[in-house]
């Protein structure tokens, strides 16, 4: 299955239609390793077709999220990043540079029924926080020091 088809399937099991525009920030986001913001994925889908404006690449973004396609990832204080949802992975936030990073999916243990209380889950997702490997103080400086 070459790219372009696996994109299209991934749209039709999310129930929406394959328009070119919304498949340009699909196919992006599937193609694009990091967690890139709105405002960079309309940069990057209107470099390759002018016609895609901000509004109807901001609209497409907001239906991906809402179809279950693409993953919000809220940091606080900063612009929301997006990836595509084809791979379940947890995520890394940085607290001193902002950096949003994937880690390797492990299952978490659902909450017992009793304490749903009628709620119905969809999805789980951890955001674990703390240093990344660049902010983080390095190991061997404390030794280098004496
Ligand atoms: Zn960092
Ligand atoms: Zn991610």
């Amino acid at each position: 299955m070459d790219a372009r088809d696996e994109v299209k399937r991934f749209l039709e099991a999310g129930g929406l239609r394959c328009t070119p525009q919304r498949y340009a920030v699909m196919a992006f986001l599937m193609g694009h390793a990091g967690h890139p913001t709105a405002s960079e994925i309309f940069e990057a889908v209107n470099r390759a077709d002018p016609r895609c404006s901000r509004a109807t690449t901001y609209n497409n973004l907001r239906d991906l999220v809402r179809a279950g396609l693409v993953r919000e990832v809220a940091a606080e204080g900063r612009a929301a990043r997006f990836d595509a949802k084809n791979q379940r992975h947890h995520h890394f936030i940085c607290d001193h540079c902002g950096a949003v990073e994937d880690l390797a999916w492990c299952k978490v243990p659902r909450p017992a029924a009793r304490s749903l209380g009628g709620r119905v889950l969809r999805d789980c997702e951890l955001i674990f926080r703390g240093l990344c490997a660049r902010c983080a103080p390095r190991k061997d400086s404390r030794a280098q020091r004496f």
